[in-house]
Protein backbone atom coordinates (compact mmCIF):
# COMPACT_ATOMS: atom_id res chain seq x y z
CA UNK A 1 0.00 0.00 0.00
CA UNK A 2 1.59 3.31 -0.85
CA UNK A 3 -0.12 7.04 0.86
CA UNK A 4 0.71 10.21 -0.10
CA UNK A 5 1.18 13.15 1.92
CA UNK A 6 2.18 17.03 1.75
CA UNK A 7 4.30 16.23 4.82
CA UNK A 8 5.39 13.68 6.94
CA UNK A 9 7.18 14.34 10.49
CA UNK A 10 8.93 11.59 12.67
CA UNK A 11 8.77 12.13 16.30
CA UNK A 12 5.74 13.60 17.50
CA UNK A 13 7.05 15.30 20.69
CA UNK A 14 7.16 18.78 21.56
CA UNK A 15 8.68 20.25 18.30
CA UNK A 16 7.21 17.20 16.34
CA UNK A 17 3.42 18.39 17.53
CA UNK A 18 3.98 22.01 16.90
CA UNK A 19 5.23 21.75 13.29
CA UNK A 20 2.13 19.80 12.51
CA UNK A 21 -0.21 21.89 13.79
CA UNK A 22 0.98 24.57 11.63
CA UNK A 23 1.50 22.75 8.48
CA UNK A 24 -2.16 21.36 9.35
CA UNK A 25 -3.14 24.36 9.29
CA UNK A 26 -1.90 25.95 6.19
CA UNK A 27 -4.20 23.00 4.67
CA UNK A 28 -0.93 20.93 4.23
CA UNK A 29 -1.98 17.10 4.29
CA UNK A 30 -0.02 15.44 7.05
CA UNK A 31 1.06 12.31 8.63
CA UNK A 32 2.39 12.55 12.08
CA UNK A 33 4.41 9.18 13.38
CA UNK A 34 5.97 7.73 16.55
CA UNK A 35 7.20 4.78 17.44
CA UNK A 36 6.26 5.38 21.32
CA UNK A 37 2.98 3.67 22.40
CA UNK A 38 2.19 6.99 24.68
CA UNK A 39 2.57 10.47 22.78
CA UNK A 40 4.37 13.02 24.48
CA UNK A 41 5.99 11.20 27.33
CA UNK A 42 9.25 13.62 28.10
CA UNK A 43 6.25 16.30 28.32
CA UNK A 44 4.51 14.76 30.47
CA UNK A 45 7.89 13.65 32.41
CA UNK A 46 9.00 17.39 32.52
CA UNK A 47 9.34 19.78 34.75
CA UNK A 48 8.46 17.01 37.73
CA UNK A 49 5.35 16.49 36.40
CA UNK A 50 4.00 20.11 35.70
CA UNK A 51 6.10 21.29 32.49
CA UNK A 52 8.33 24.27 32.75
CA UNK A 53 7.08 24.83 29.05
CA UNK A 54 9.00 28.22 28.44
CA UNK A 55 10.84 30.85 29.72
CA UNK A 56 9.52 34.50 30.01
CA UNK A 57 13.30 35.57 29.63
CA UNK A 58 14.07 33.65 26.39
CA UNK A 59 17.03 35.27 24.35
CA UNK A 60 19.16 33.89 22.42
CA UNK A 61 21.87 33.59 24.76
CA UNK A 62 20.03 30.96 26.72
CA UNK A 63 21.37 28.60 23.91
CA UNK A 64 24.14 26.56 23.19
CA UNK A 65 25.26 25.92 19.74
CA UNK A 66 28.49 25.95 17.41
CA UNK A 67 26.66 28.47 15.83
CA UNK A 68 24.78 30.50 18.53
CA UNK A 69 23.37 33.19 16.39
CA UNK A 70 21.04 29.71 14.71
CA UNK A 71 17.99 30.33 16.89
CA UNK A 72 17.72 34.12 16.66
CA UNK A 73 15.32 34.42 13.54
CA UNK A 74 12.99 31.12 14.86
CA UNK A 75 12.52 32.29 18.49
CA UNK A 76 12.02 35.93 16.82
CA UNK A 77 8.91 34.24 14.64
CA UNK A 78 7.74 32.21 17.25
CA UNK A 79 8.57 33.98 20.52
CA UNK A 80 7.26 32.87 24.11
CA UNK A 81 4.30 35.62 24.43
CA UNK A 82 3.24 33.06 21.27
CA UNK A 83 3.35 30.62 23.21
CA UNK A 84 1.44 32.14 26.38
CA UNK A 85 -1.19 33.01 24.00
CA UNK A 86 -1.29 29.62 23.53
CA UNK A 87 -1.99 28.26 26.83
CA UNK A 88 -4.33 30.87 27.74
CA UNK A 89 -6.74 30.19 24.51
CA UNK A 90 -6.82 26.82 26.23
CA UNK A 91 -7.47 27.97 29.85
CA UNK A 92 -4.38 26.03 30.84
CA UNK A 93 -3.79 27.31 34.75
CA UNK A 94 0.69 28.73 34.69
CA UNK A 95 2.56 30.31 37.19
CA UNK A 96 6.04 31.61 37.41
CA UNK A 97 8.21 29.39 39.89
CA UNK A 98 11.85 31.19 40.20
CA UNK A 99 13.82 33.52 37.09
CA UNK A 100 10.88 33.54 34.81
CA UNK A 101 9.94 29.65 34.39
CA UNK A 102 6.91 29.00 33.75
CA UNK A 103 4.86 25.88 34.87
CA UNK A 104 1.14 24.60 34.24
CA UNK A 105 -0.34 24.72 37.94
CA UNK A 106 -1.72 21.32 37.60
CA UNK A 107 -0.25 18.77 35.00
CA UNK A 108 2.02 18.47 32.17
CA UNK A 109 -0.66 16.35 30.71
CA UNK A 110 -2.70 19.71 29.86
CA UNK A 111 0.01 20.56 27.38
CA UNK A 112 -0.07 17.45 25.75
CA UNK A 113 -3.43 17.50 25.53
CA UNK A 114 -3.79 21.07 24.17
CA UNK A 115 -1.33 19.97 21.46
CA UNK A 116 -3.73 16.65 20.56
CA UNK A 117 -6.09 18.48 20.17
CA UNK A 118 -4.92 21.22 17.90
CA UNK A 119 -3.47 18.35 15.88
CA UNK A 120 -7.07 16.71 15.40
CA UNK A 121 -8.27 20.51 14.59
CA UNK A 122 -5.78 20.56 11.64
CA UNK A 123 -6.53 17.68 10.10
CA UNK A 124 -3.34 16.03 11.29
CA UNK A 125 -3.05 11.67 10.80
CA UNK A 126 -1.27 10.18 13.68
CA UNK A 127 0.24 6.81 14.07
CA UNK A 128 1.69 5.27 17.42
CA UNK A 129 3.62 2.56 17.69
CA UNK A 130 5.15 3.04 14.06
CA UNK A 131 8.08 1.76 13.57
CA UNK A 132 9.68 3.25 11.04
CA UNK A 133 12.36 0.23 8.39
CA UNK A 134 13.84 2.69 5.71
CA UNK A 135 13.79 6.78 4.11
CA UNK A 136 14.61 7.63 1.30
CA UNK A 137 14.63 10.11 -1.49
CA UNK A 138 13.22 9.45 -5.13
CA UNK A 139 12.09 11.71 -7.83
CA UNK A 140 11.98 14.68 -5.38
CA UNK A 141 9.76 12.74 -3.07
CA UNK A 142 10.64 11.46 0.34
CA UNK A 143 9.60 7.77 0.92
CA UNK A 144 9.53 6.56 4.54
CA UNK A 145 8.80 2.48 4.62
CA UNK A 146 6.76 1.22 7.51
CA UNK A 147 6.50 -2.81 7.30
CA UNK A 148 5.24 -3.42 4.09
CA UNK A 149 3.28 -0.14 3.52
CA UNK A 150 5.23 2.91 2.04
CA UNK A 151 4.17 6.91 2.64
CA UNK A 152 5.55 9.73 0.01
CA UNK A 153 5.32 13.18 0.56
CA UNK A 154 7.00 16.67 -1.03
CA UNK A 155 8.46 17.29 2.98
CA UNK A 156 9.85 15.30 5.42
CA UNK A 157 10.36 16.71 9.06
CA UNK A 158 12.63 14.95 11.38
CA UNK A 159 11.94 15.43 15.06
CA UNK A 160 12.85 12.65 16.63
CA UNK A 161 14.41 14.99 19.30
CA UNK A 162 17.71 13.20 21.30
CA UNK A 163 18.94 10.41 23.41
CA UNK A 164 18.36 11.47 26.92
CA UNK A 165 15.76 9.25 28.78
CA UNK A 166 15.86 6.03 26.27
CA UNK A 167 13.57 4.08 28.36
CA UNK A 168 11.19 6.48 26.90
CA UNK A 169 11.77 6.37 23.39
CA UNK A 170 14.94 8.60 22.63
CA UNK A 171 16.70 6.99 20.15
CA UNK A 172 18.87 8.15 17.18
CA UNK A 173 17.43 8.03 14.10
CA UNK A 174 17.17 11.75 13.64
CA UNK A 175 20.75 12.09 13.46
CA UNK A 176 21.40 8.51 11.41
CA UNK A 177 18.83 10.01 8.71
CA UNK A 178 21.15 13.43 8.93
CA UNK A 179 24.09 11.12 8.35
CA UNK A 180 22.59 9.15 5.45
CA UNK A 181 21.42 11.87 3.53
CA UNK A 182 25.69 13.35 3.83
CA UNK A 183 24.44 16.22 6.71
CA UNK A 184 27.14 16.46 9.55
CA UNK A 185 26.44 16.00 12.99
CA UNK A 186 27.95 17.50 15.71
CA UNK A 187 29.32 15.08 18.26
CA UNK A 188 26.33 14.41 20.56
CA UNK A 189 26.87 14.34 24.76
CA UNK A 190 24.17 14.51 27.77
CA UNK A 191 24.01 17.47 29.55
CA UNK A 192 21.19 19.62 32.16
CA UNK A 193 23.02 16.31 33.85
CA UNK A 194 24.27 15.31 37.66
CA UNK A 195 28.13 14.97 37.72
CA UNK A 196 30.05 12.13 39.46
CA UNK A 197 33.19 12.27 41.27
CA UNK A 198 36.30 10.06 42.27
CA UNK A 199 35.75 7.98 45.43
CA UNK A 200 37.56 10.73 47.85
CA UNK A 201 34.68 13.56 47.03
CA UNK A 202 32.12 11.03 46.45
CA UNK A 203 32.44 10.05 49.57
CA UNK A 204 31.75 13.27 50.94
CA UNK A 205 28.97 13.66 48.75
CA UNK A 206 27.40 10.29 49.78
CA UNK A 207 27.38 12.02 53.81
CA UNK A 208 25.80 14.45 52.86
CA UNK A 209 22.97 13.44 50.43
CA UNK A 210 19.54 15.27 50.62
CA UNK A 211 21.43 18.31 51.56
CA UNK A 212 21.57 21.12 49.11
CA UNK A 213 22.27 25.16 49.15
CA UNK A 214 22.38 28.20 46.66
CA UNK A 215 25.89 27.70 45.28
CA UNK A 216 27.45 29.22 42.55
CA UNK A 217 28.85 27.04 40.17
CA UNK A 218 31.40 27.82 37.49
CA UNK A 219 33.89 26.45 34.87
CA UNK A 220 35.76 29.11 33.38
CA UNK A 221 34.04 31.95 33.11
CA UNK A 222 30.95 30.81 32.82
CA UNK A 223 28.96 30.61 35.91
CA UNK A 224 25.64 29.94 37.45
CA UNK A 225 24.01 30.52 40.68
CA UNK A 226 21.26 28.18 41.63
CA UNK A 227 20.80 25.31 43.84
CA UNK A 228 23.05 22.59 44.12
CA UNK A 229 21.97 19.21 45.90
CA UNK A 230 24.34 16.75 47.69
CA UNK A 231 23.29 12.92 46.19
CA UNK A 232 24.47 9.42 46.69
CA UNK A 233 25.73 9.67 43.06
CA UNK A 234 27.71 12.85 43.28
CA UNK A 235 26.46 16.29 42.46
CA UNK A 236 22.80 17.87 41.21
CA UNK A 237 20.49 20.35 41.49
CA UNK A 238 19.74 23.42 38.96
CA UNK A 239 23.48 25.09 39.25
CA UNK A 240 25.68 21.86 38.44
CA UNK A 241 23.10 20.94 35.85
CA UNK A 242 23.74 24.20 33.84
CA UNK A 243 27.13 23.61 34.39
CA UNK A 244 27.02 19.74 32.93
CA UNK A 245 26.35 21.67 29.74
CA UNK A 246 29.25 23.04 29.56
CA UNK A 247 31.92 21.29 31.32
CA UNK A 248 34.61 19.37 29.31
CA UNK A 249 35.70 16.70 31.05
CA UNK A 250 39.48 16.56 32.50
CA UNK A 251 38.87 20.17 33.77
CA UNK A 252 37.98 21.27 36.90
CA UNK A 253 34.92 23.00 38.14
CA UNK A 254 34.99 25.44 40.96
CA UNK A 255 32.25 25.99 43.54
CA UNK A 256 30.87 28.90 45.76
CA UNK A 257 29.39 27.55 48.48
CA UNK A 258 28.80 30.87 50.34
CA UNK A 259 28.35 33.15 47.56
CA UNK A 260 26.87 36.01 49.29
CA UNK A 261 29.77 36.03 51.90
CA UNK A 262 34.05 36.95 51.65
CA UNK A 263 34.48 34.19 54.00
CA UNK A 264 38.48 35.08 54.87
CA UNK A 265 37.13 38.62 55.43
CA UNK A 266 34.78 37.17 57.70
CA UNK A 267 37.16 34.87 59.65
CA UNK A 268 39.72 37.28 59.86
CA UNK A 269 36.79 39.51 61.72
CA UNK A 270 36.06 36.83 64.09
CA UNK A 271 39.28 36.10 64.93
CA UNK A 272 39.73 39.71 66.43
CA UNK A 273 36.11 40.01 67.97
CA UNK A 274 35.34 36.36 69.57
CA UNK A 275 38.93 34.94 69.84
CA UNK A 276 37.91 31.87 71.91
CA UNK A 277 35.09 30.69 69.61
CA UNK A 278 35.29 27.04 68.11
CA UNK A 279 36.15 27.23 64.05
CA UNK A 280 33.39 24.19 63.34
CA UNK A 281 30.58 26.43 65.37
CA UNK A 282 31.40 29.42 63.23
CA UNK A 283 31.57 27.91 60.03
CA UNK A 284 27.80 26.77 61.16
CA UNK A 285 26.54 30.13 60.36
CA UNK A 286 28.31 30.26 57.20
CA UNK A 287 27.04 26.59 55.84
CA UNK A 288 24.86 23.97 57.25
CA UNK A 289 26.03 22.51 59.84
CA UNK A 290 26.87 18.88 58.62
CA UNK A 291 28.13 20.78 55.54
CA UNK A 292 30.38 22.83 58.21
CA UNK A 293 31.93 19.57 60.03
CA UNK A 294 33.10 17.70 57.02
CA UNK A 295 35.00 20.85 55.30
CA UNK A 296 36.26 21.67 58.72
CA UNK A 297 37.67 18.44 59.04
CA UNK A 298 38.94 17.78 55.17
CA UNK A 299 40.82 20.86 56.01
CA UNK A 300 42.05 19.50 59.31
CA UNK A 301 41.13 22.81 61.52
CA UNK A 302 39.59 22.28 65.01
CA UNK A 303 39.49 24.06 68.17
CA UNK A 304 39.45 27.54 69.14
CA UNK A 305 39.68 30.07 66.30
CA UNK A 306 42.64 32.73 67.71
CA UNK A 307 44.91 29.38 67.89
CA UNK A 308 44.27 28.89 63.97
CA UNK A 309 46.84 30.63 61.43
CA UNK A 310 45.75 33.13 59.07
CA UNK A 311 47.45 30.61 56.33
CA UNK A 312 45.25 27.90 57.60
CA UNK A 313 41.92 30.14 57.56
CA UNK A 314 42.78 31.24 54.10
CA UNK A 315 42.80 27.62 52.83
CA UNK A 316 39.61 27.41 54.79
CA UNK A 317 38.07 30.11 53.32
CA UNK A 318 39.28 29.02 49.89
CA UNK A 319 37.59 25.14 50.39
CA UNK A 320 33.99 27.60 51.13
CA UNK A 321 34.75 30.42 48.44
CA UNK A 322 36.52 28.60 45.44
CA UNK A 323 36.33 24.99 46.11
CA UNK A 324 37.87 23.17 42.84
CA UNK A 325 36.65 19.49 42.22
CA UNK A 326 37.70 17.61 39.18
CA UNK A 327 34.16 15.45 37.58
CA UNK A 328 35.10 12.13 36.52
CA UNK A 329 31.53 12.01 34.50
CA UNK A 330 28.15 12.31 34.10
CA UNK A 331 25.27 10.28 35.31
CA UNK A 332 24.79 10.29 31.22
CA UNK A 333 21.76 10.13 28.73
CA UNK A 334 19.56 8.03 31.94
CA UNK A 335 19.34 11.12 33.66
CA UNK A 336 20.30 13.85 31.03
CA UNK A 337 17.72 16.52 30.37
CA UNK A 338 19.54 17.36 26.99
CA UNK A 339 21.83 15.92 24.03
CA UNK A 340 24.44 18.41 23.53
CA UNK A 341 25.52 18.56 19.77
CA UNK A 342 23.50 17.19 16.92
CA UNK A 343 22.27 17.99 13.49
CA UNK A 344 25.00 20.78 12.13
CA UNK A 345 23.16 24.29 11.99
CA UNK A 346 25.56 25.06 9.19
CA UNK A 347 23.58 22.10 7.15
CA UNK A 348 19.93 24.11 8.13
CA UNK A 349 18.52 26.98 7.33
CA UNK A 350 18.13 29.47 10.11
CA UNK A 351 14.65 30.35 8.74
CA UNK A 352 12.68 27.71 7.59
CA UNK A 353 14.54 24.83 9.75
CA UNK A 354 15.20 22.85 6.29
CA UNK A 355 18.56 21.04 4.87
CA UNK A 356 20.43 23.25 2.03
CA UNK A 357 21.90 20.33 0.63
CA UNK A 358 18.39 18.46 0.57
CA UNK A 359 14.82 20.73 -0.45
CA UNK A 360 12.13 19.25 1.78
CA UNK A 361 13.89 17.63 4.30
CA UNK A 362 14.12 19.17 7.87
CA UNK A 363 15.33 18.93 11.33
CA UNK A 364 13.40 20.60 14.37
CA UNK A 365 13.87 20.40 18.58
CA UNK A 366 16.39 18.56 19.94
CA UNK A 367 17.81 16.61 17.62
CA UNK A 368 19.46 19.76 16.30
CA UNK A 369 22.77 21.48 17.42
CA UNK A 370 21.01 23.72 19.76
CA UNK A 371 20.34 23.19 23.51
CA UNK A 372 19.06 25.28 25.80
CA UNK A 373 19.93 26.54 29.68
CA UNK A 374 17.61 24.92 31.99
CA UNK A 375 14.61 26.71 32.91
CA UNK A 376 12.13 26.12 30.08
CA UNK A 377 14.34 27.06 26.99
CA UNK A 378 14.76 24.00 25.67
CA UNK A 379 10.50 23.45 25.24
CA UNK A 380 11.10 26.97 23.90
CA UNK A 381 13.61 25.97 20.79
CA UNK A 382 10.91 23.21 20.66
CA UNK A 383 8.09 25.09 19.66
CA UNK A 384 10.20 27.78 17.59
CA UNK A 385 11.93 25.82 15.60
CA UNK A 386 8.61 23.34 15.13
CA UNK A 387 6.49 26.76 14.25
CA UNK A 388 9.32 27.76 11.29
CA UNK A 389 9.22 24.33 9.93
CA UNK A 390 5.67 24.18 9.87
CA UNK A 391 4.91 27.19 7.54
CA UNK A 392 7.34 26.02 5.14
CA UNK A 393 7.06 22.26 4.78
C1 LIG B 1 13.24 14.42 32.79
C2 LIG B 1 13.21 15.57 31.82
C3 LIG B 1 12.63 16.76 32.21
C4 LIG B 1 12.63 17.86 31.34
N1 LIG B 1 12.03 19.00 31.74
C5 LIG B 1 12.02 20.07 30.89
C6 LIG B 1 11.33 21.26 31.25
O1 LIG B 1 10.65 21.33 32.28
N2 LIG B 1 11.43 22.32 30.40
C7 LIG B 1 12.11 22.25 29.20
O2 LIG B 1 12.15 23.24 28.47
N3 LIG B 1 12.71 21.11 28.82
C8 LIG B 1 12.67 20.03 29.62
N4 LIG B 1 13.26 18.87 29.22
C9 LIG B 1 13.84 18.80 27.86
C10 LIG B 1 12.70 18.66 26.83
O3 LIG B 1 11.87 17.59 27.24
C11 LIG B 1 13.24 18.37 25.44
O4 LIG B 1 14.24 19.28 25.09
C12 LIG B 1 12.11 18.43 24.41
O5 LIG B 1 11.15 17.44 24.72
C13 LIG B 1 12.64 18.21 23.00
O6 LIG B 1 11.55 18.17 22.13
P1 LIG B 1 11.64 17.32 20.79
O7 LIG B 1 10.29 17.38 20.19
O8 LIG B 1 12.80 17.77 19.98
O9 LIG B 1 11.97 15.84 21.25
P2 LIG B 1 11.10 14.86 22.15
O10 LIG B 1 10.12 15.61 22.96
O11 LIG B 1 12.07 13.98 22.82
O12 LIG B 1 10.26 14.02 21.10
C14 LIG B 1 10.87 13.12 20.22
C15 LIG B 1 9.83 12.12 19.77
O13 LIG B 1 10.40 11.31 18.75
C16 LIG B 1 10.03 9.96 18.96
N5 LIG B 1 11.01 9.11 18.31
C17 LIG B 1 12.31 8.94 18.65
N6 LIG B 1 12.88 8.06 17.80
C18 LIG B 1 11.93 7.66 16.93
C19 LIG B 1 11.92 6.77 15.83
N7 LIG B 1 12.99 6.06 15.49
N8 LIG B 1 10.74 6.59 15.16
C20 LIG B 1 9.63 7.28 15.52
N9 LIG B 1 9.58 8.14 16.55
C21 LIG B 1 10.74 8.33 17.24
C22 LIG B 1 10.00 9.81 20.47
O14 LIG B 1 9.19 8.72 20.87
C23 LIG B 1 9.42 11.16 20.89
O15 LIG B 1 8.02 11.13 20.97
C24 LIG B 1 13.25 17.75 30.05
C25 LIG B 1 13.81 16.54 29.66
C26 LIG B 1 13.79 15.45 30.53
C27 LIG B 1 14.39 14.15 30.07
Amino acid sequence: MTEKYDVIIVGAGAAGMMSAIEAGKRGRKVLLVDHAKKIGEKIRISGGGRCNFTNIHTNPNKFISNNPKFVISALKRYTQNDFISLIKKHNIKFHEKKLGQLFCDESAQQIIDMLLLECEIANVTLKKETIIANVNKRDEKYSVLVDSDEYLSESLIIATGGLSVPKIGASKFGYDIAQKFGLKVIKTLPALVPLTFNEKILAICKELTGLSLEAVVSFKKTFFEEGMLFTHRGLSGPSVLQISSYWKLGDNIKINLSPKLEVKKFLNDRKISNPKQDISIIVSEILPRRLAHIICNENNVSGNICELSNKILGGLSNSINDWSINPTGSEGYRTAEVTLGGVDTEEISSKTMMSKKHPGLYFIGEVVDVTGHLGGYNFQWAWSSGYVAGQYA
